[in-house]
């Protein structure tokens, strides 16, 4: 992935203002529930979720919210990719 894509589209990231506590818990053990959904809809007004989301997804990124989705999340989508047979 070239350098350059990452700082592309996080100048355009909806959540630049947001508070970070929204998108990094320290813990999302117990966390409140509309906490994730606020979040969430957020990431789902973002112009840049889809590669937001696929930056995440393919570094494994471990924590915080991403593209709308949660760490338990992309754990999941990533497994699903890896099952998915090379086209
Ligand atoms: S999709 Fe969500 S986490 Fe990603 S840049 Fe947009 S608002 Fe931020």
């Amino acid at each position: 992935m070239p350098q350059h894509f990452f700082r592309d589209w996080t100048a355009q990231a909806a959540c630049q203002n947001s508070d970070p506590e929204l998108f990094f818990p320290l813990t999302w053990d117990g966390r409140p529930a509309r906490h994730t959904a606020l979040a969430r809809r957020v990431c789902l007004a973002c112009p840049v979720r889809l590669p937001c989301l696929n930056w995440a997804v393919e570094t494994a990124e471990p924590d915080g919210m991403w593209g709308g989705t949660t760490p338990t999340e992309r754990r999941g989508l990533r497994s699903a990719r890896e099952r998915r047979p090379a086209a």
